[in-house]
């Protein structure tokens, strides 16, 4: 579809008394739903035209931002954030030099790039990650955490193709993203997890992991006692090569025993069968991956034509299969929050230091 209007700018000093926040709770009760009509439900807003494509730095992304917060808060998770279930990511525009000529970068500050000297046009307000916490119930190790997260942006509003110029990205990864408010509603509901579990929700992946970035320098958990990192992208459709419907690959299996330790309680789940791709090295896990902490992705993206395209759209997405890997998943997270630790296996780390391939 087309642009229809523009969302005004939302100011997170105002989300309790937005009208424009959509609200997934309007039913009767979630709980009447199967978890597939509950993804498909939580999809059809994050996904949707109004989203404007959830660009980084766009009304679109702070009004997903504002969804996802008011779900977990329905759910009665703990917020993490520095501002509720919201972390400030501070984020400026800044022109470089690219092969075309100059272009726009997004950056965080750094040690060489100090906001104060920076036009105040050229910063970005209100962008977040969206982060909660369930706590452990183990003393034992309470005081060790698991990162569950997924990317909630995606690309914008971009050239039309077929005359449409939103780009929706209801499989990247707004899949990744509703799932783990499903885990994380589930983790509430349920047998409290050992270990405590944090919901990152991050913003700008598509920008370079600058979200993930700015967790990993400010994280609401010590990275020390932070045992895996489990990330979700893009499981909105069955991989044939990954044994089709229900089924995920895992990026990375082979680096460390956590795919091992699932697969021997049951998961449905098989190493990345197309490691030429490089999609361990692709999404917001490298980053925890690169300070050493056991991190993957699960996927079960089949190289679908719809990838950054105006067509990623919801209606293409197979609820019962998600629901089937979010099942999984759930599972997934259960056994990394009660369960040993994963580890490195020896040669595991290789190509986290230095260049990316
Ligand atoms: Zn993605």
């Amino acid at each position: 579809m087309r642009i229809e209007l523009v969302i005004p700018a939302l100011s997170l000093a105002l989300v309790s008394a937005c009208a424009e926040i959509p609200d997934a709770s309007n039913d009767l009760s979630d709980d009447m739903l199967t978890r597939a009509e509950r993804l498909e439900q939580l999809l059809s807003i994050l996904a949707s035209d109004s989203m404007q494509g959830r660009k980084t730095g766009t009304p679109g992304s702070t009004k997903a931002a504002l969804f996802l917060a008011n779900e977990l808060e329905r759910y009665g998770l703990d917020p993490a954030g520095d501002n509720g279930f919201f972390q400030n990511v501070p984020l400026a525009r800044i022109q470089v030099d690219g092969p075309n000529g100059p272009r726009e970068r997004l950056m965080l500050p750094s040690a060489s790039l100090d906001f104060d000297e920076l036009p105040v046009e050229n910063i970005i307000e209100n962008e977040v990650n969206v982060v909660a916490l369930i706590p452990g119930s183990d003393p034992s190790v309470s005081n060790e955490a698991v990162v569950i997260g997924a990317h909630y942006d995606h690309v914008g509003i971009g050239p039309p193709i077929e005359g449409d110029s939103i780009y929706n990205g209801a499989d990247d990864d707004g899949s990744g993203t509703v799932a783990i408010l499903e885990i994380a509603r589930d983790l509430v509901r349920n047998e409290q997890p050992r270990r405590t579990v944090v919901i990152l929700l991050s913003t700008a992946e598509e920008m370079g992991l600058l979200g993930t970035h700015w967790y990993i320098e400010n994280p609401v958990f010590p990275l020390e006692q932070t045992v895996a990192d489990f990330q979700i992208e893009m499981i909105g459709r069955p991989d044939s090569l990954a044994g089709g419907f229900g089924r995920g690959w895992l990026t990375g299996f082979e680096r460390t025993t956590m795919g091992e330790q699932l697969v021997n309680r049951g998961s449905p789940i098989v190493p990345d069968p197309r490691p030429d791709q490089n999609f361990f090295f692709r999404s917001d896990n490298i980053a925890f991956a690169r300070i050493g902490i056991p991190a993957h992705t699960l996927s079960s993206y089949n190289l679908h034509d719809d990838y950054h395209r105006p067509s990623d759209e919801v209606q293409y997405v197979d609820f019962d299969h998600m629901a089937a890997i979010v099942e999984a998943a759930v599972e997934a997270v259960r056994i990394l929050a009660n369960g040993p630790k994963p580890n490195w296996v020896e040669g595991g780390m290789e190509g986290l230091t230095g260049n990316t391939p």
